[in-house]
């Protein structure tokens, strides 16, 4: 029997004006929402996602918790539609649950969105979900460091949330739940306030979870509290003897990729491939289905599939060599070529940069260059990079209106700086 304790902690903050957050602690299921949307459409949203939530789970499995998070999906753009003064909220959720898989106890996770579940094991603090949002998009593609992340002025633009769309993705995981193991769910207002060195520290110290929580909270304001803080601790008590793995692939299932059954994570069934042998299914080894099976028609078959691929390969490599984007290295922006984050081998190549930072950008531009701004030529690229330029010097305000000497055409120099590869 596993047996779990928990606590938490929520606060507005010291900017906002209102508390979007919500959490949800009954037993065997926790969790954490970040609603937004104005006119209090945020905490309609976090809500109304928790309250469907709680109401569709039971701890049958990780499905029904994914499922779960999908009517709360749905209960969200319902209610939206119906309701003109709700339009364009949305939230995020994340979420743990006590469920039974295969026999045993395990923690099922979910997760839409950028707030986020730590696993403090062993004294160590692991980041369990991934953040869906563009700079940890950016991060994953290694064009920001995690320390550029941490403050870029994109970081609250979301990739993924419930309530946008009748369809959601849902991440999720199985985690083999072990005594004296301590989970933290928490909103984008704790992590984005308090370094994670600071986190584990708190969540090694205060044994109470409610303690714990109030603390994390604690630090958040004292940092700045900027945006609305949420904390839940759960705490392993018992694990009906679990043996003590460490944190790694035997303990945490990524269910993400669930619809292909040859990724779920269980234990290969060997007995099962021993049965199987005589009677001549996909397990056999490739060599002797190729000894045995092989006719003209297969070896017809091959050829057309060989010549499709190849159609494909060169598609791809088409598409991904002749289209440029305007984007950023470092704090410079620089024109590529390529799509953006690559097309599927092939890495975008930086074949121009320009005299513009990221910082001179315009406001409305920032986001769209940061992603990578797409256009069919190097030229066309140039000419975007150009258009910036200008609306920067139009911004300028000029402090004097008598000297009024008419500008040269002053553009942007461009340096090549390589081409080969
Ligand atoms: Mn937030």
């Amino acid at each position: 029997m596993t047996r779990l304790a928990w606590g938490s902690a929520t606060d507005t903050g010291r900017i906002r004006q209102a508390n979007e957050d919500a959490l949800l602690t009954v037993d065997g299921l926790y969790a954490v929402a970040d609603g937004m949307g104005g006119h209090q459409a945020g905490e309609v949203a976090s809500h109304l996602a928790l309250e469907t939530l709680a109401d569709a789970f039971d701890a049958a499995g990780t499905d029904v918790l994914v499922a779960a998070v999908e009517q709360a999906n749905t209960a969200l753009v319902e209610r939206a539609a119906d309701d003109p003064g709700l339009a364009g909220m949305g939230t995020t959720l994340c979420a743990m649950a006590l469920v039974e898989v295969n026999g045993s106890d395990a923690i099922a996770v979910v997760n839409v969105g950028d707030s986020r579940l730590y696993l403090l094991s062993d004294g160590e603090l692991h980041q369990i979900t991934e953040d869906h949002s563009l700079v940890a998009t950016l991060q994953r593609q290694g064009r920001i460091t995690a320390e550029e992340a941490a403050v870029h002025p994109q970081r609250n633009i979301l990739t993924r949330a419930l309530g946008i769309d009748g369809r959601v993705l849902v991440d999720s995981w199985e985690i083999v739940p072990v005594i004296g193991d301590r989970y933290l769910l928490c909103s984008d207002g704790l992590f984005n306030e308090v370094d994670e060195g600071r986190i584990a520290s708190v969540l090694r110290r205060l044994a109470d979870p409610t303690e714990a929580s109030r603390e994390l909270v604690r630090l958040a304001n004292e940092a700045a509290g900027r945006d609305n803080i949420t904390c839940v601790i759960v705490d392993i008590l018992d694990d009906a003897g679990r043996d003590p793995a460490p944190v790694g692939d035997s303990r945490i299932t990524s269910r993400s990729l669930a619809d292909d059954p040859s990724v779920s994570g269980h234990e290969p069934r060997r007995t099962q491939v021993d049965e199987d042998d005589g009677g001549g299914s996909a397990r056999t080894p490739l060599g002797q289905m190729l000894m045995s099976t092989i006719t003209w028609r297969v070896g017809l078959f091959v050829g057309s599939l060989l010549v499709l691929a190849l159609f494909v390969v060169g598609f791809v490599w088409w598409t991904g060599n002749r289209t440029y984007y305007v984007g950023t290295d470092g704090a410079q922006v620089v024109i590529y070529r390529g799509k953006p984050g690559g097309l599927l081998w092939i890495e975008p190549e930086l074949v121009e940069s320009t005299a513009l930072s990221l910082d001179e950008v315009p406001g409305a531009n920032r986001a769209a260059v940061t992603a990578g701004v797409e256009e069919p030529s190097l030229s066309a690229a140039r000419e975007y990079v150009d258009n910036l330029r200008e609306q920067i010097d139009g911004q300028t305000p000029s402090t004097t209106s008598s000297t009024t000497a008419p500008t040269t055409g002053v553009t942007p120099t461009t340096s090549t700086t390589s081409t080969s590869g």
